[in-house]
């Protein structure tokens, strides 16, 4: 049976008095892609910011392979081996797209890890390798993209995070990311993803939860969700 490497129980997150995640509840399988379908500011980045240690949950837990992490800071999550690839993408912008390969790989010992690295994650994103030595801030938006989930690659992570990837970008664009994803997905890595675009995402998720207004609402395996009348009226146009 596949193993569930993370699981959320009952999270809470507050900004300030307000609570905007309630209660949130769901499983993450090892091996597998899960995704968190919900429109904008359904809670879907501030669950995931609280799981990576940038913001703290009001309650609940968060058990990762065997390991209470709901208090654990960004550095400790890293070493863990969970990478983030946060909403925007927010590259180093000043730096060329090596270093900022080269600081994914940082969390991991410390300290540049192996050239091994840097060939898969140009052999997943050729056009990576093109512009190696150009500045981040000058890419356009999809080589940014590639280039935040190529980050998060270099610290070879066990659970790799991605919140909206395809935010902001031409759809053709948009399939050549979810493809790379889907490529990913043979590799053993255990994809959390946040995503708005419901119907890109059911084709890439094994399982599937839809947050709204903080809830969760309705969850299942992707098949089941795009059988539901909910998810097809609301997020998959009729
Ligand atoms: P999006 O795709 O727009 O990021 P989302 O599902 O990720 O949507 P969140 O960004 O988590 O949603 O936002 C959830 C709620 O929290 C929204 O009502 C949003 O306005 C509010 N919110 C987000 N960030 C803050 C903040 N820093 N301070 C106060 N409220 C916030």
């Amino acid at each position: 049976m596949t193993e569930v490497l993370l699981k959320i129980d009952n999270f809470s997150v507050r900004y300030g008095q307000l609570e905007v995640v309630h209660d949130v509840s769901f499983d993450v399988l090892e091996g597998q892609v899960t995704c968190l379908i919900g429109a904008n500011g359904a809670g879907k980045s501030t669950t995931l910011n609280a799981l990576a240690g940038h913001h703290s949950a009001s309650s609940g837990t968060a058990a990762y392979a065997g390991k209470q992490i709901q208090l654990y800071r960004p550095h400790r999550i890293a070493k863990e081996r969970i990478a983030l690839v946060p909403e925007g993408r927010r590259v180093f912008s000043s730096l060329s797209t090596l270093q900022n390969l080269k600081m994914g790989a940082f969390p991991v010992r410390g300290g540049w890890r192996s050239p091994g690295d840097l060939a898969e994650v140009f052999a997943l994103f050729p056009e990576l390798e093109k512009v190696r030595d150009t500045q981040a801030g000058l890419l356009s938006g999809g080589q940014q993209q590639m280039l935040a989930i190529g980050r998060a690659l270099m610290s070879r992570p066990r659970l790799l995070i991605l919140d909206e990837p395809s935010m902001g970008l031409a759809p053709l664009l948009v399939d050549r990311i979810f493809e790379t994803l889907n490529a990913l997905k043979g590799t053993g890595v255990t994809i959390l993803l946040a995503e708005q675009n419901a119907r890109l995402a059911l084709r890439l998720a094994d399982r599937a939860y839809v947050l709204e207004l903080g809830h969760v609402v309705e969850h299942g395996s992707a098949g089941e969700l795009r059988d539901s009348s909910r998810v097809g009226e609301i997020y998959l146009g009729g």
